[in-house]
């Protein structure tokens, strides 16, 4: 037996046999050409048929997939057809006088390495995608039919790395796992696979190569591992392993379309809180109804800068198409405290976590709020968008912010850009001045949503990053709770929703007291959604 570790990129487990992945490797060599104008037309005819080839895939992947996924052809289609890269291609053949294909492949390695050396890991996963298009314009240059597999029983695909075109056009219920000696978590194969709950691992270096093809193995998603020829004893462990998995995934899954409802009648909404648009995928995978917590932060910590309205409509757009119509609950800039951007040059603060963050710095630098308060009003367009507002304070904080939001509305309707004019305006509950307040405020926001991560800490006098503070900090401590029932039985009075979106919100200890309150929502992690589901079903509250 042999053990090899790489790079984890999507949970899960399997065992079966190998079925190794191997392209024909085109012809790449330079060859002098006779007739450059032939060369120039056989390349001119390739981009038509891989354009008509990747227009088909697109409609597959719709049909399979998904529009983000179906997104990925239209987005190589493109690639195909940019300036540079045809100008590179047309330059080598006139100017060197050689065959297309050396063109193509020599364009590919200066764009592909154009890519890795990018700063951003996600630009870097891009040379697949311009190796792929290549690879499939020398395909149909060499009249190589596509890149298909054919097995009769499931089994575990490997190869060095799969482009997102050969990933596609796998027949899922034929594969088991991926393994994948390159790749990253990064990479196209792993973001499939994620999407589509199979086990994966990437990175798992050389030794996977293709003499481990119809060899038995034992996929370890979880743990990054492949067990080559695994003994008995392996097999039998991780197939006990596997029977459990399997077990609590069909038992989940079965709670999938059902309503998060207790043996008594009472029912609440499950959503998910996320943190980048991919992550919607794994909310809408687990049967969430919504997104109550979008931390749009991330965007800002990615960045170098201050990222670009359009940047930020993009992500936003994003996150809200995937939800297809379930709401997705925004919320606004929560820099400051353990969260910095340098580039936001906030001057030091004794304590930041009383200081200038949040809904703090948007009332602050306007200029940084309306840019985004844009963004997400752009996106509203796509979806179901809500825009909540954290560390809220005061009365006047949210005045001040529905004003700009106001003001955001009036300008993009002067300038005809479409938005929607039903984004509710919510608040983070996350300060005891705002619970304490929550009775006015109530008035004047659309919906609460209880940050239990701040408002313990800010509750307790209990630092959230500090972790000698142990026994101190009692997440269910009755200050905690007091001030969870007021804002509940506030928002109701005057008939807005309210709900959980900190970590509290999962503990299944409280999740009775919560029904009992008359909380409306939970938003807990995707993977939280399902398990949480089964334990409320299986409750009484009264
Ligand atoms: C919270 O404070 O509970 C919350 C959800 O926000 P964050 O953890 O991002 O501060
Ligand atoms: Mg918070």
């Amino acid at each position: 037996m042999k053990i090899l570790s790489g790079q984890k990129a999507s949970p899960g487990i399997a065992l079966g046999v190998i079925h190794y992945l191997k392209r024909r490797k085109p012809d790449v060599t330079a060859h002098p050409a006779d007739d450059v104008q032939r060369e120039l037309d056989r390349v001119e005819a390739a981009v038509q048929e891989a354009v008509r080839q990747l227009e088909e895939l697109r409609g597959i992947a719709l049909e399979k997939m998904g529009k983000d996924e179906a997104g990925l052809f239209e987005v190589h289609a493109m690639m195909l057809t940019d300036l540079d890269y045809r100008d590179s291609i047309t330059n080598i053949i006139t100017e060197e006088k050689v065959n297309a294909e050396y063109a193509v492949s020599k364009t590919a390695d200066i764009f592909a390495q154009m890519f890795l050396d990018m700063e951003k890991d996600y630009m870097k996963a891009r040379a697949a995608d311009v190796r792929d298009v290549s690879g499939r314009l020398l395909d149909v240059l060499q009249g190589n039919t596509p890149f298909l597999i054919s097995s009769e029983k499931p089994v575990i695909i490997a190869a060095k790395d799969l482009s997102p075109s050969e990933t596609v056009q796998l027949d899922k219920d034929k594969i088991l796992a991926f393994v994948t000696s390159g790749g990253s978590n990064n990479s196209h194969t792993a973001i499939f696979a994620r999407n589509r709950g199979i086990p994966a691992v990437a990175a798992l270096g050389a030794a996977l190569d293709e003499t481990c093809n119809g060899k038995e193995a034992v996929v370890d998603g979880e743990g990054a591992a492949l067990y080559l020829e695994p003994d008995r004893e392996t097999v039998e462990k991780w197939a006990q392993r596997r029977g459990a998995e399997q077990r609590e995934k069909a038992e989940l899954a079965a709670l999938i379309g059902l309503p998060s409802k207790t043996l008594d009648n009472r029912e609440i909404k499950l959503f998910a809180n996320i943190g980048s648009p991919g992550e919607a995928d794994a909310a809408l995978a687990n049967d969430a109804e919504g997104i109550g917590l979008f931390r749009s932060e991330f965007i800002y910590l990615e960045s170098k800068n201050f990222p670009a309205e359009e940047e930020q409509y993009r992500a936003y757009k994003k996150a809200a198409e995937k939800m297809q119509g379930k709401r997705v609950i925004i919320r606004t800039l929560d820099i400051g405290a353990d969260k910095q951007a340098g580039y936001f040059g906030l001057p030091h603060e004794e304590n930041p976590a009383l200081g200038l963050r949040g809904l703090r710095i948007c009332l602050t630098r306007p200029e940084i709020f309306i840019t985004q308060l844009r963004a997400i009003y752009r996106a509203s367009a796509h979806g179901n968008v809500a825009v909540m507002f954290p560390m809220v304070a005061s009365l006047w904080e949210l005045r001040e912010a529905k004003e700009i939001a106001a003001q955001v509305r009036s300008r993009l309707k002067a300038e005809q850009v479409p938005y929607s004019e039903r984004v509710p305006l919510g608040i983070m509950i996350e300060t005891p001045a705002a619970a304490m307040m929550s009775d006015e405020l109530a008035k004047e926001a659309d919906f609460f949503s209880v940050g239990t991560n701040d408002l313990t800490q800010y509750t307790l006098a209990a630092d959230r990053q500090n972790n000698a503070l142990g026994r101190f900090v009692d997440t269910r401590h009755p200050a905690l709770l007091r001030l969870l029932e007021l804002a509940a039985k506030n928002a109701h009075a005057v008939g807005i929703p309210i709900g959980i979106c900190g970590e509290l919100g999962a503990d299944r200890e409280l999740t009775q007291t919560f029904i009992r309150m008359g909380i409306d929502e939970l938003s807990v992690p995707p993977p939280a959604v399902l398990p949480l589901r089964k334990h409320i079903r299986g409750m009484k509250v009264d």
